[in-house]
């Protein structure tokens, strides 16, 4: 049985002082929750003071993104081994809005992964098709693509320690979420290009995340789908007790 992930990513909010309430009212609401591994992904900025206040607690922390390259002059980059240092044990990488705004290829995609690897850190790394790609019948063709351009370029032993996040494009910051049979069929197709490129026990240990507009709301829905291996959360994750009630979707 695979266990579960519940990730928080807040973009680009909150400001240290918002990260400490947001920490104060949240862990209480966690604390006795088992069942599921937790995470919180802050901004750059109050990586630091999200770790403090993780201490002790049952909530990981993990940054929104990082630099391909070790050390350089990459003006405005972080690398791995500073997240590490800041305190995460996660990173999301390959976000639709990095793959967007920011021209992310699935090339740096890879490398990004490696590097987070290399560093000790925990992985997420984001598929996902556009409405466009969804409309015109090429949803397999671009999560194949980009299975087989970052995640399938990494060895068997690398890939082992990923985790995959299915997140439509149109169904994030939309509340269009995806209905847990769509999400269920994307998972499994993920699941397929990880047996085929490495190996069906393989494939079977990994665990894909759901992201696109989860709610308190319909995360029951979403987690009654055995393929679902826990979910990526954006707007949902800035509310103390409406984040808690994602986490807690089994009481
Ligand atoms: C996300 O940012 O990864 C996300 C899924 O956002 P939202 O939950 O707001 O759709």
């Amino acid at each position: 049985m695979r266990r579960r992930v519940i990730a928080g990513n807040w973009k680009m909010y909150k400001t240290l002082a918002e990260t400490r309430a947001f920490f104060s009212a949240f862990a209480p609401l966690v604390a006795n929750s088992k069942h599921c591994d937790i995470v919180i992904a802050p901004p750059f900025t109050a990586i630091s003071t999200a770790a403090e206040a993780a201490k002790n607690t049952n909530i990981a922390v993990s940054g929104q993104n990082i630099s391909w390259s070790k050390e350089g002059a990459f003006t405005g980059e972080v690398s791995a081994t500073m997240l590490v240092e800041a305190g995460c044990r996660y990173v999301i990488i390959g976000h639709s809005e990095r793959r967007q705004l920011f021209r992310e290829s699935d090339d740096s995609v890879a490398k990004k992964t490696l590097m987070a690897l290399g560093a000790g850190l925990i992985p997420i790394v984001c598929v996902g098709e556009t409405g466009e790609d969804r409309d015109a019948g090429l949803t397999e063709e671009v999560l194949r693509r980009q299975f087989s351009g970052g995640p399938g370029a990494l060895t068997p032993e690398e890939f082992s320690r990923i985790l995959i996040a299915y997140e439509p494009v149109w169904a994030i910051g939309t509340g269009r979420t995806a209905t847990p049979e769509i999400a269920a069929d994307a998972h499994r197709l993920l699941r397929r290009c990880a047996g085929e490129r490495f190996s069906v026990p393989i494939a079977s240990a990994l665990r894909i995340l759901y992201g696109g507009s989860v709610k308190p709301d319909n995360i029951k829905g979403l987690m009654a789908q055995e393929e679902l291996d826990g979910a990526l959360v954006g707007g949902a994750s800035l509310d103390p007790k409406s984040f808690a009630s994602i986490v807690n979707f089994t009481a």
